[in-house]
Parts: C-alpha cells; sequence; structure tokens
C-alpha cells in the first residue's frame, strides 16, 4: 500500500490532519490501534477554542456543534463562597468558547472521513514508524493478524501521548520538559440538570473544583484528589458530599444532583518534546505535549498542529518547496509553550498545594483577587482562554 501521508492514529489530531489534507487534494491513510466505537464513546475534553470552532465550521463541520453545543460567553471563579464572573467576550472581542465533547468532535470527523472515501484502517496492531530519516518512510503493522506495509512520503504522529511515533525517535534527538504535579482530577458524569449557565472554577481549601456540562441532562464535574485516589471508595453520597463542601457559596448555592455515571481520575502533568520533526516524521497534538486539563488546551492546541501542518504540507505537494515544512516545529512550539504558560497558569491559581506554607497560600489568594479585581488581568485571561489567534492567517 502506499499513501501520500500516513498518519497514526485517530484522535482529533489525526482525523483533523487527514481531513485537511484531503480538502488540499492530498492522500493520507489513518492507522488506529482501536475500535471505531471505542474512540467515538472515550470522555475527556469538552471546551473548543473560536478558533477550534471556526476551523470546523470553515470545512463544514459546524452543523451538529452548533445545534447541539453550548456557547459560552464567560467562566466563573469561585473562592472564599463568592463568584467572579470573567466575561470573556467582552475581554476577548467578542469571541467565545464552545462545550462541546471531545468524542462527538470525533463522531463528526469519522464520518466526513468516511464519507469523503477516506481509509481509517481500525484495530491496527504493532504499528511501528520506519526510514522517517530517509526518502522513503513506511508504517509496517498487522491487521486482522495480517502484517501490511504502508508507504508514504511523510508520517503524521498524531498517536497520543502513550503512542509509538515520539518513542520512535532516536534518543538524543528529542529534548523533553515535564512537570508532574502532585494532584489528580476526580470526574464524574452526572445524570442531572446543569448546575450552572457556565463553567465554575472553584478555589477551596479542600482542593480545586469545576463544573461543566455536557448537555441538558448530562454534567461534568470534577475535583482535585490524590493522583492515585482509589475511584471504588467513592460512591454517590460521598462524592456529592464533597462536591457540595468545595462549590458552596455564601449565598447558599449548591450543584444540582443525580445519579452518577462514570467516574475516572485524571493525572495533572505537563510535557513538551522538542523539536516536533525528525527526517520525514511530524509529531501533533498529546504525541508532542501535554498540559494539565485545567486550561481547557489539549484537544485545541491538537488542532491548532494539525492546521498548522496541513497548510505546511499542502504548500509544499503544491510549490515542491516547504519552508513551512520546514519551519512546522518552530511555529507550532511557540503557541504550545504559550498554552503550557496558560496551563500552568489556571493550575497555579486554582489548586491547593499540599505542603504549601501560609504566605504561599496568601499570595494564591492576592493573586485570585488581582484576577477577578483587575480589567487588564481579566483581558489576559480572556485572551488565552478562548485562544490565542493564529499566527498565520492563512494557515
Ligand atoms: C479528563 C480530560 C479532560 C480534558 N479536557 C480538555 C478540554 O476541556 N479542552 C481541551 O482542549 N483538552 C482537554 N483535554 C485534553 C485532550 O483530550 C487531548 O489533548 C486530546 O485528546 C489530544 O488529541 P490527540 O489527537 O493529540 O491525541 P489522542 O486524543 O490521545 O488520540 C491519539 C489516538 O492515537 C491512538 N493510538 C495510540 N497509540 C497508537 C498506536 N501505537 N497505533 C495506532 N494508534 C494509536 C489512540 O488510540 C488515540 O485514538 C482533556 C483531557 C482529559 C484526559
Amino acid at each position: 500500500m502506499r499513501t501520500q501521508v500516513g498518519i497514526v492514529g485517530a484522535g482529533p489530531a489525526g482525523l483533523m490532519l487527514s481531513q485537511l489534507l484531503h480538502l488540499a487534494g492530498i492522500e493520507s491513510i489513518v492507522l488506529e490501534a482501536r475500535a471505531r466505537r471505542e474512540i467515538e464513546a472515550t470522555v475527556r475534553a469538552g471546551v473548543l477554542e473560536q478558533g477550534t470552532v471556526d476551523l470546523l465550521d470553515s470545512i463544514g463541520l459546524g452543523v451538529r456543534l452548533h445545534r447541539e453545543g453550548f456557547v459560552h460567553h464567560g467562566i466563573e471563579l469561585r473562592y472564599d463562597g463568592r463568584g467572579h464572573r470573567i466575561d470573556l467576550s467582552a475581554h476577548a472581542g467578542g469571541k467565545a468558547i464552545t462545550v462541546y465533547a471531545q468524542h462527538e468532535v470525533i463522531k463528526d470527523l469519522v464520518a466526513a472521513r468516511l464519507a469523503c472515501g477516506g481509509r481509517i484502517v481500525f484495530g491496527a496492531a504493532g504499528v511501528e514508524p520506519r526510514g522517517f530519516d530517509t526518502d522513503a518512510p513506511s508504517l509496517h503493522y498487522s491487521a486482522d493478524g495480517v502484517a501490511q506495509v504502508l508507504a508514504c512520503d511523510f508520517i503524521a504522529g498524531c498517536d497520543g501521548y502513550h503512542g509509538v511515533c515520539r518513542s520512535a525517535v532516536p534518543q538524543g534527538a528529542c529534548h523533553e520538559f515535564s512537570r508532574s504535579y502532585p494532584f489528580g482530577w476526580f470526574g464524574i458524569l452526572a445524570e442531572a440538570a446543569p448546575s450552572s449557565a457556565e463553567l465554575v472554577y472553584t478555589h477551596h481549601p479542600r482542593g480545586f473544583a469545576l463544573v461543566s456540562t455536557r448537555s441538558p441532562t448530562i454534567q461534568r464535574l470534577y475535583f482535585q484528589c490524590d493522583p492515585h485516589e482509589n475511584v471504588d471508595a467513592w460512591d454517590d453520597a460521598r462524592i456529592w458530599s464533597e462536591l457540595r463542601a468545595r462549590l458552596a457559596t455564601r449565598d447558599g448555592w449548591a450543584p444540582v444532583e443525580g445519579p452518577v455515571l462514570q467516574k475516572n481520575v485524571v493525572g495533572m502533568r505537563s510535557f513538551v518534546c522538542e523539536p516536533m520533526q525528525f527526517g520525514r516524521l511530524y509529531l501533533a497534538g498529546d504525541a508532542a505535549h501535554i498540559v494539565p486539563p485545567t486550561g481547557a488546551k489539549g484537544l485545541n492546541l491538537a488542532i491548532a498542529d494539525v492546521r498548522m501542518l496541513a497548510a505546511a504540507l499542502a504548500e509544499h505537494y503544491r510549490s515542491g518547496n516547504g519552508p513551512r515544512l520546514a519551519a512546522y516545529s518552530s511555529t507550532a512550539l511557540r503557541r504550545v509553550w504559550k498554552a503550557q504558560r496558560f496551563s500552568w497558569f489556571m493550575t497555579s491559581l486554582l489548586h491547593r498545594f499540599p505542603g504549601a506554607t501560609a504566605y504561599e497560600q496568601r499570595l494564591q489568594l492576592a493573586d485570585l483577587d488581582y484576577v477577578t479585581g483587575s480589567d487588564a488581568a481579566q483581558s489576559s485571561l480572556a485572551e488565552n482562554y478562548v485562544g490565542l489567534p493564529f499566527e498565520d492567517a492563512t494557515c
């Protein structure tokens, strides 16, 4: 088999890249380790930046998103029992965020790829990128127990943090920067009406909590926990009691409760691999970088990467020359590091850090007081939260 771009991973990065390449007249094949029903059912991100929504609109994938998603023009920062609304749109030139679950984006992208005759190999086992330091890279894998080789011009490693593409890079060629946080997020999906019209980010002496929504009947809530917390030790009553304690306001606000449908613990890590390209292998999305979910940047960064990569590959195939392709890693990393900074800022602002001194705790409250009281600070938060502008508007 042969294609122009061999893509590993059918997450948001791989699927969006494949669709953008198709629209630019470039062939690709996506190799995905899991089954279609699995990738379409994995609950993860839910906040789409304005630029992500605009891109989905521009390729005709905004219909269900606009029908079923929720546009939010603000978020609430809550601490000391009081809520403070940050008006995102007022501070960011009218831009907003849309709450639309990642697995719904995945469903829309898979349907679009298949409708265009795109090829996604689900259940591809033992994928191995080879020869990306030559002019003839290839992907070796097996499908239904039969060994296969996919020859291609370029490989896009969109296979997430635990994928094989980054680890195929020879040691020493990749510089890794990372930070682990001493806590995780206990996430639940609950069958209940929305507790709030907008997302609520809460700082509390017991730890951070977040109220978000998925639909008029399904809600997503999180609270800070030990990274090794045992979810089975938490029944519904204990979960809601903890959320009530952290989210309570002085005027008696309480979350709307309902049966917990799913619960899991998410680790909090920051990670960047530099560079993001090695010969003819290009990394995008979580394969190259991850952020703690506090800034809601992971999915959006993955989409921003492939937007740049698709434009660079299109230029390469059009002109036979690829200044953008050569600059892909350095261009992408500028946005990546700004998202790292913002995610670190939101995480530091809102979480309880074990071992923090009384002085550090006072500084954190001063930071919250500053952000919620200063127009300049709110503009900075809003600009980052709705998504920084793309450097190259023609991408
Ligand atoms: C609880 C949680 C909440 C989050 N909230 C937000 C949010 O609100 N906003 C936001 O922007 N981001 C959020 N994120 C982050 C976001 O989900 C990720 O950044 C995003 O999924 C990255 O997309 P990706 O395509 O790069 O990687 P992935 O989504 O990880 O996709 C990689 C794909 O590659 C496949 N794969 C892996 N290895 C192989 C292999 N060897 N061979 C073939 N296929 C392989 C995997 O099965 C997977 O389908 C959140 C994450 C979590 C966990």
